[in-house]
C-alpha cells in the first residue's frame, strides 16, 4: 500500500508516520516522490481544501494507492469563525506569520477575556484508489491572548493560550504540543476508521 503525504513539512510528515504507519507498505513525501504540486484552497471548509487536494495529489501519482492531505487554521468566537480557512492569508496574500497575529490582536482589541474563546481545527482527507475518501476533523479548544507568549512553534501559536497546560502553544516544547493537537487529535480519528475497517476486513 503507497501513500503519499500532500505535504513536505518534515515536522506533519513524521508525525503522520507514526500515527498511520501499520496501514501502509510505503509512506512518501510530495518531495520523495518527485512530485510538484499547487492546489489553490478555495474551498469553504477544511474539509473541502483537505479533500481537493488529496484527490490532485492522487491523481498526479497512479503509482499510489493513497493520498493524504490536510488542512488547518484558527477560528475565532468573537469574529465569527474567522479566521478560518483564511488563516494563512488573513493579512493578505503575501503577508507572514507576524502580519498575521498582528491583525488578530487589532480585531480584537477590547474583547474582553470571557469572549476570548478559540479553537485550532485541522482537517484531514485519504483519497483512496480503490474505495471512498475518508475526512476527519480535529478541534483543540484555547483562548486568544492579548499579547504573544513564547517562541515556539508557528502561525498563532504565541497567541493560543491552552489552559491544560496553562500555557500559549508558543511555549510548549514540539512534543507538547504534537500530543495535544488539533492534527494529531484529526489524525487519530482517522486511524481509528482505518482500524475499524481492517477489523471488518475491508481493504484499504
Ligand atoms: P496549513 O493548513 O498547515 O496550511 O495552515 C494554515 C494556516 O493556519 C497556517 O499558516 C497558520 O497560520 C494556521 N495554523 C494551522 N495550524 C496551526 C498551528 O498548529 N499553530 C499555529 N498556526 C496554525
Amino acid at each position: 500500500m503507497r501513500l503519499i503525504i500532500a505535504s513536505n513539512n518534515r515536522h506533519k510528515v513524521r508525525e503522520i508516520k507514526e500515527i498511520l504507519g501499520s496501514f501502509f507498505t510505503d509512506i512518501q513525501t510530495l518531495q520523495e516522490a518527485g512530485l510538484e504540486i499547487d492546489v489553490v484552497e478555495d474551498g469553504d471548509t477544511f474539509e473541502a481544501n483537505a479533500l481537493k487536494k488529496a484527490r490532485e495529489v492522487l491523481a498526479a501519482a497512479p503509482w499510489a494507492d493513497a493520498a493524504l492531505s490536510d488542512d488547518s487554521g484558527l477560528m475565532v468566537d468573537a469574529l465569527g469563525g474567522a479566521p478560518g480557512v483564511y488563516s494563512a492569508r488573513y493579512a493578505g496574500a503575501g503577508h507572514d506569520d507576524a502580519a498575521n497575529n498582528a491583525k488578530l490582536l487589532q480585531d480584537m482589541a477590547g474583547v474582553p477575556a470571557d469572549k476570548r474563546g478559540c479553537r485550532f481545527v485541522s482537517a484531514v482527507a485519504l483519497a483512496r484508489r480503490a474505495g471512498e475518501p475518508l475526512i476527519c476533523r480535529g478541534e483543540v479548544e484555547g483562548r486568544l491572548l492579548t499579547a504573544p507568549r513564547g517562541q515556539g512553534g508557528f502561525g498563532y501559536d504565541p497567541l493560543f493560550y491552552y489552559p491544560p497546560l496553562d500555557k500559549a502553544f508558543g511555549q510548549l516544547t514540539p512534543e507538547e504540543k504534537n500530543s495535544v493537537s488539533h492534527r494529531k487529535r484529526a489524525l487519530m480519528a482517522l486511524c481509528e476508521l482505518l482500524e475499524k475497517e481492517r477489523a471488518c476486513g475491508s481493504a484499504l
